[in-house]
C-alpha cells in the first residue's frame, strides 16, 4: 500500500459555483492498482457509536469503483487485537456482552447460506469475535476454526471447543487447504488490503471449498434517497472500504476465486421512511410499519435492483 496524503480544504469553484475539494489521495488501490481517486463525500462520518462523528473524506477509485475512507488508526492489526475497537463501537470486549448483542442474529444468517451444509465439514469463521455463529454451526461440523484478532475472546472460544487463531497466517500453519466452508461476516470492510485478506482465506479452502462473506452494499438505496444524513451514518471510521458487486468480484478474482453475489435487505420500509423524515436510524420496530407482506415486496424489490443494504458473496477457488 502506498502512502496516504490528504490535504483537505474547500474553495469556490469559479466554473460552476459548487464547492470543490482541494485534497489529494496518493494511494495505490489494493484491488485494481489505480492511483486515480475522486472525492465522493466530505463531511461527518460515524466515529464509533451513532451520534459521535468525525470529519472525513471518502474517495472513490476511478479504476474499480471501490470507496475508501482512510483509517485513523495507523496500525489496524494492533487496533483489532486490543479491546479498543469493541469499545469504540459501543460494545465491551467480553464474550457475554457479544452473546447478548449478537446471538439472535445467527439464525437469520443461516437463511442466506443457501445450499451450504456444515455436516461433517471443517468450518472457519474469520473475524468471529465472540463466536456466536460457530457455536450454532459446531454441532454439525467436523471441526470449527475461530480466527479472531481480539484476544479477549480467545479463552472462551477455546473453552467452547473451537480451534482458535489470531490471524489467517497462524491458522494456515495447521489448516491450509483443509477448510470446506469459511464464513466472514462484516469483516472485509475493516481490513487494510482486501485482496491480501481474501488470498489468505483462499489458501485455507479445499479446492471445492466456499467462502461466504458479507459487507454493507455501496449501492444501498438510502445513500441516494436520504443523501448526506445517511452518508454520515453509512461511512464509518472503522470501515476503510465500501464495496459494490463489481469491485468485490474483482477483489475475489485477484485472490484466485470466483464470485457470486447475493443481495440482502435487512431493514424495513418504515426504517427507510424514518430516515427520510427524521434523518436518523430508528431500526426495524415501528408502529407505522405496513406489515410483513409489504416489507417482503419492499425488500425483494431492493434486492432485485441490487440496492439492498447488505451484499453477500459466495467465493470459490478458481479452477
Ligand atoms: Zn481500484
Amino acid at each position: 500500500m502506498g502512502s496516504i496524503s490528504n490535504r483537505a480544504g474547500q474553495a469556490d469553484d469559479p466554473k460552476d459555483g459548487c464547492l470543490v475539494m482541494h485534497a489529494e489521495m496518493k494511494q495505490t488501490c489494493p484491488i485494481c492498482h489505480s492511483t486515480e481517486w475522486k472525492a465522493e463525500y466530505q463531511g461527518p462520518v460515524r466515529d464509533g457509536v451513532f451520534g459521535k462523528y468525525d470529519d472525513g473524506i471518502v474517495w472513490k477509485c476511478d479504476g474499480c469503483g471501490v470507496s475508501h475512507l482512510p483509517p485513523k488508526e495507523e496500525n489496524l492489526t494492533d487496533y483489532y487485537q486490543s479491546d479498543e475497537y469493541r469499545e469504540d463501537v459501543g460494545e465491551h470486549a467480553d464474550p457475554q456482552d457479544y452473546f447478548s448483542r449478537h446471538d439472535d442474529e445467527q439464525f437469520d444468517k443461516a437463511r442466506f447460506l443457501k445450499g451450504t451444509s456444515f455436516r461433517g465439514k471443517v468450518i472457519a469463521d474469520i473475524g468471529c469475535a465472540g463466536g456466536s455463529f460457530l457455536d450454532v454451526a459446531k454441532g454439525l461440523a467436523k471441526a470449527s476454526i475461530a480466527i479472531e484478532p481480539g484476544k479477549s475472546y480467545h479463552a472462551s472460544l477455546r473453552e467452547r471447543g473451537h480451534h482458535v487463531y489470531d490471524s489467517l497466517e497462524s491458522a494456515a500453519e495447521q489448516w491450509q487447504g483443509q477448510v470446506d466452508v469459511a464464513v466472514c461476516f462484516s469483516v472485509i470492510e475493516h481490513v487494510l488490503d482486501p485482496v491480501e485478506f481474501l488470498t489468505g482465506i483462499r489458501k485455507l479452502l479445499t479446492p471445492d471449498g466456499v467462502l461466504v462473506l458479507s459487507t454493507p452494499n455501496q449501492r444501498d438505496a438510502l445513500l441516494d434517497f436520504s443523501g448526506n444524513p445517511y452518508r454520515s451514518f453509512f461511512y464509518r471510521r472503522v470501515h476503510p472500504w465500501y464495496f459494490d458487486e463489481d469491485c468485490l468480484r474483482l477483489a475475489s478474482t485477484k485472490s484466485g476465486m470466483t464470485f457470486e453475489p447475493q443481495y440482502v435487505q435487512r431493514f424495513s420500509f418504515a426504517n427507510f421512511a424514518a430516515w427520510l423524515r427524521e434523518g436518523k436510524p430508528t431500526g426495524n420496530a415501528h408502529e407505522a410499519a405496513l406489515g410483513p407482506v409489504f416489507d417482503d415486496v419492499w425488500k425483494s424489490t431492493l434486492e432485485t435492483q441490487k440496492k439492498s443494504d447488505y451484499l453477500y458473496g459466495f467465493c470459490r477457488p478458481a479452477a
